[in-house]
């Protein structure tokens, strides 16, 4: 959506424009992607940018994704917007980048972050400030055009949070330049290779070793962790690892153990768990937990008397 209301918005402002999404795997928290190429002039390339002029991170949790793919390309010459209650000076460093870097104040205290609300028109309104072409009538025509079906009260708190963020990226309007087009007559052809081709009894895929699904761990993509509070679990053991649709649930002694390696947050265990023994945190915060215990953990043990319980959820 995002993507849409901004080329709209570049249209109505007298460019061409090209936008479109690419979507990954479809399942809760995949990353997803789309961009915006405009030009006063016809556009002729129709493939991927490969050298942004500005990127926009609706959720700062995905810059840990490397399967998100969030810096690719970008140069020193690109403007890196993150929706993040954390400073650009922090993400400059954690990321050691030396581009520009600029915080959208994350407003929203939501809990998971694929529920981000109007986050699409947010970022649409904060980049068309960024990129100095597009004005506030401009923008908020864009977003009456591209969610008119979705009734007049959705169009007005979408278009209220686009020019907050339009508002709020002021002081920054127009920082984003045009990047360098690479003439076609620099354009050098990919060195190719030429491969013999085979017969398909030698050259289609071949699986030698067996079980290597557990190689994938697929619980790098969860961005809610379910917690399983064995004070409360009634250890009828079935439930929970039956419906886990991706059998991360194990049992041992009538007890459920989440493998949190295969465990892709479909939060299905959380929503059957008859006495609701499971909950489920963002997983960004469970992390934070982790490094805490793991930091605690390092520490010399207290003296005998000085403990005070024991953690009894599976973390
Ligand atoms: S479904 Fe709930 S109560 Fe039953 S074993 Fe799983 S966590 Fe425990
Ligand atoms: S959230 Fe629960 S049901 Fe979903 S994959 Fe993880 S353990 Fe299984």
């Amino acid at each position: 959506m995002a993507s849409r209301v901004l080329g709209t918005a570049l249209f109505r402002c007298g460019f061409t424009v090209q936008d479109a999404p690419k979507y990954g795997a479809e399942r809760r928290g995949a990353p997803i992607f789309s961009y915006v190429r405009a030009a006063h002039q016809p556009i002729n390339e129709r493939g991927t940018i490969y050298h942004p002029d500005l990127v926009v991170v609706t959720d700062d949790t995905l810059l840990a994704v490397p399967a998100a793919g969030t810096l690719q390309g970008i140069t020193t010459d690109s403007v890196l917007l993150i929706n993040s209650r954390v400073s650009a000076d922090t993400w400059r460093h954690r990321l050691n980048l030396d581009t520009t870097v600029l915080i959208l104040p994350s407003t929203e205290d939501v809990e998971d972050r694929a529920e981000l609300p109007h986050i699409g028109a947010t970022c649409a309104g904060a980049a068309a400030c960024l990129l100095g072409a597009i004005d506030r009538n401009a923008l908020a025509g864009a977003i009456a055009e591209e969610l008119a079906d979705l009734g007049p009260d959705i169009v007005a708190r979408n278009c209220d949070s686009a020019l907050d963020a339009y508002d709020a990226m002021g002081s920054n309007h127009g920082v984003v330049r045009e990047g360098i087009a690479i003439a076609a007559e620099h354009y050098t052809a990919p060195a190719w290779i030429e491969l013999p081709f085979d017969e398909a009894r030698i050259s289609a895929p071949d699986i030698r070793a067996v079980a290597n699904s557990v190689q994938v761990r697929t619980g790098l993509w969860r961005t809610m962790r379910p917690v399983i509070d064995y004070d409360h679990c009634k250890k009828c053991w079935w439930v929970c690892s039956t419906f886990c649709p991706d059998s991360a649930i194990e049992v041992k002694d009538n007890t459920p153990i989440i493998d949190y390696d295969h465990c892709k947050g479909c939060m299905v265990c959380v929503g059957v768990c008859p006495p609701h023994a499971i909950q489920g945190i963002p997983e960004y915060l469970a992390q934070q937990d982790d490094a805490i215990a793991t930091a605690d953990a390092s520490q010399p043990a207290p003296d005998k008397g000085e403990a005070d319980g024991s953690a009894t959820a599976n973390r």
